[in-house]
C-alpha cells in the first residue's frame, strides 16, 4: 500500500479536505480496520475522548488515517444516492462541531481553504482587511454593527450564561463572504449585504460554511463516479463494490416510512410529461434537448425511470439514443462505460442494491430540484407556459393566483411548497408541501386516472418520509 499525503502545516489534523490519493490496491483487512474506526468515530464525534494524550505526530497520523477511510468511503458511496447523502450530511455535522471549536486562527485556515481567492479576488474577508481595502473608513459604524470580544457559556441544562469569557474562537467576529455564496442569509436579512459582499458574524454564517464544506465533498463524490463511469479501472470497481456492500451494511439509515415503491403508468413518457414531477419533466426535456446531464441528475432521472417500470434493457437503450458522448461508440461500447451505472441504478453492480427513488430533500441537496435550481425567470416561464396550457385564452383567477404562489414560493426559497402549488396549478390538488417525487406522481397520476399498477411496500403510514413533515 502506498499512500501519498499531502498535508497544509496551517489546516488541523482532522480536515479532510487534504490530499489523499490511494496509489494501489489497499489490502482489505487494513481498509475494512480504518472504515469501522471512522464509522465508530461518527457514531460518537467527540475528539476530546480520542485526543487524549496524543502528541501533535499521533494527531497527524490520526489525521492521515482518518484521511484515507474518507477517500475509501467516498469512493464506496459515490455511486449510491442513500450512501451519498449520508456521508455529505454525516460529515457535515462532524466538520461543524469541530469548526466551532477552532481557534480563530485555525477558523482562518479553514476559511481561507473553503473560499479561495476568485481571478486574483478574494471571495472571503475578515471586516477589518475590507476596511483597509476599501478605504471604507468606519465600516463597523455605517453598518451599525459591533463586535463582542466576549463569549457567554452556558451549560446544556441551563439557559442562563455560567460564565463570560474572551472570543478566542472568533465565533462573534464579522467577516464577509462573496454574496454569491450566502444568498439565503442576504434573502433572510440575516447578513447585511454591501458591495458585493454579505456581512454578518461567523456564528450567522456557520450553517453557510458548513454547506459549501459539505458542496466539496459532494463535488469530490462526483469525480470519484465519473471516474467510475467514464475511466473504470478493475481496482477501483473492486474497491468500490466491495466498500458499498460494507456501508450498505454497517450504516443505520433512517428509516423511511414512504409507502410507494414503484408506480407503472398507462402511455408512454411523452404522454405522461404533463403529470410527471417537475424536476423529472425538466431532466427529460434537457436529455431530449441538450442530449447531456450531470452525473447526480443522470441517477435521480435513471432511479424514477426505474421506478416507473422502465427495465434495465429499455433504460441502456433511452441513455444510448439520448445522449450526445455516445458519437462514435457502439452500444456494445456503452454498454461496458456508462453502462456500468445505469446496471448499478438497477443493483446488478457493485454493491448490488435496489436503489430507491431519492426523497425531494436528497435532490435538492446534490440533484436537480426545479423550484431550487431553476433561476426565477426560468420558473417565471415555466408557470406561465403551464398557465397557457392549462387555460388556453380563458381567463381563470384561480389558476393565475397559484400560479403567482408558485413564483412567491420559489422567490421565498420554499421549493416543496413551490412544487405543491404547482401540483395544484396542474390537478387542482392541494397540499402543503411535496416531500416525494413518488407522491407527486402519484397524485397526480391518481387525478388523471394514468395509473396502471402501483407497488405498496406497506400498507401503514401516511405518506410522508421520515423528518421531512
Ligand atoms: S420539490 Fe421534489 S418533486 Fe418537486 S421539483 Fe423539487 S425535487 Fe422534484
Amino acid at each position: 500500500m502506498n499512500y501519498q499525503l499531502e498535508m497544509n502545516a496551517k489546516l488541523p489534523y482532522w480536515y479532510l479536505n487534504q490530499q489523499t490519493s490511494i496509489e494501489e490496491s489497499i489490502d482489505p483487512a487494513t481498509r475494512d480496520k480504518l472504515i469501522n474506526e471512522r464509522l465508530d468515530f461518527l457514531k460518537n464525534p467527540d475528539r476530546k475522548d480520542i485526543e487524549f494524550g496524543l502528541d501533535k505526530y499521533d494527531k497527524e497520523e490520526l489525521g492521515k488515517r482518518e484521511r484515507m477511510a474518507f477517500t475509501i468511503m467516498k469512493i464506496g458511496a459515490c455511486l449510491d444516492p442513500r450512501l451519498s447523502a449520508w456521508l455529505i450530511e454525516t460529515e457535515g455535522d462532524v466538520f461543524e462541531k469541530d469548526f466551532r471549536l477552532l481557534k480563530w486562527n485555525d477558523k482562518k485556515a479553514i476559511l481561507d481553504d473553503l473560499y479561495p481567492r476568485e481571478a486574483g479576488a478574494a471571495t472571503w474577508s475578515t471586516v477589518e482587511d475590507l476596511v483597509y481595502d476599501m478605504n471604507e473608513g468606519d465600516l463597523y459604524k455605517k453598518l451599525s454593527i459591533k463586535e463582542e470580544s466576549t463569549q457567554q457559556i452556558r451549560s446544556s441544562n441551563t439557559l442562563y450564561a455560567t460564565a463570560t469569557v474572551k472570543d478566542v474562537r472568533g465565533m462573534n467576529k464579522y467577516i464577509a463572504l462573496d454574496f454569491r455564496f450566502a444568498s439565503q442569509l442576504i434573502r433572510t436579512r440575516k447578513a447585511i449585504l454591501y458591495r458585493g459582499w454579505a456581512i454578518t458574524t461567523v456564528s450567522r454564517f456557520i450553517v453557510t460554511i458548513k454547506h459549501r464544506y459539505e458542496e466539496t465533498i459532494g463535488k469530490s463524490l462526483t469525480e470519484y463516479a465519473d471516474r467510475l463511469e467514464n475511466k473504470p479501472n478493475p481496482v477501483m470497481k473492486k474497491i468500490a463494490k466491495e466498500v458499498n456492500e460494507i456501508l450498505q451494511k454497517k450504516v443505520e439509515f433512517r428509516r423511511s416510512r414512504l409507502q410507494i415503491d414503484a408506480i407503472e403508468l398507462e402511455g408512454t413518457l411523452d404522454e405522461n410529461m404533463g403529470i410527471l414531477p417537475p424536476c423529472i419533466e425538466d431532466l427529460l426535456v434537457r436529455v431530449n434537448e441538450v442530449g447531456y446531464i450531470g452525473h447526480w441528475e443522470r441517477l435521480q432521472l435513471g432511479i424514477f425511470l426505474k421506478k416507473i417500470g422502465m427495465d434495465v434493457e429499455t433504460q441502456l437503450h433511452f441513455w444510448y439514443d439520448k445522449a450526445v458522448d455516445n458519437v462514435n461508440m457502439t452500444f456494445d461500447d456503452f454498454i461496458n462505460k456508462a453502462g456500468y451505472v445505469i446496471r448499478h441504478i438497477y443493483g446488478l453492480e457493485g454493491g448490488k442494491v435496489n436503489y430507491e427513488m431519492p426523497s425531494c430533500t436528497t435532490i435538492q441537496g446534490k440533484m436537480f430540484c426545479t423550484f431550487r435550481h431553476l433561476g426565477i425567470e426560468h420558473i417565471n416561464k415555466r408557470v406561465v407556459s403551464i398557465l397557457k396550457r392549462i387555460t388556453g385564452d380563458k381567463q381563470d383567477e384561480n389558476k393565475k393566483n397559484v400560479a403567482k404562489r408558485i413564483i412567491e414560493a420559489s422567490i421565498r426559497g420554499l421549493p416543496n411548497m413551490a412544487c405543491a402549488y404547482n401540483l395544484d396549478l396542474i390537478t387542482g390538488i392541494k397540499r402543503d408541501k411535496i416531500v416525494h417525487p413518488m407522491i407527486y406522481l402519484k397524485l397526480a397520476g391518481e387525478k388523471s386516472g394514468k395509473i396502471k399498477k402501483e407497488l405498496d411496500k406497506n400498507k401503514t403510514g401516511e405518506l410522508v418520509e421520515e423528518g421531512e413533515k
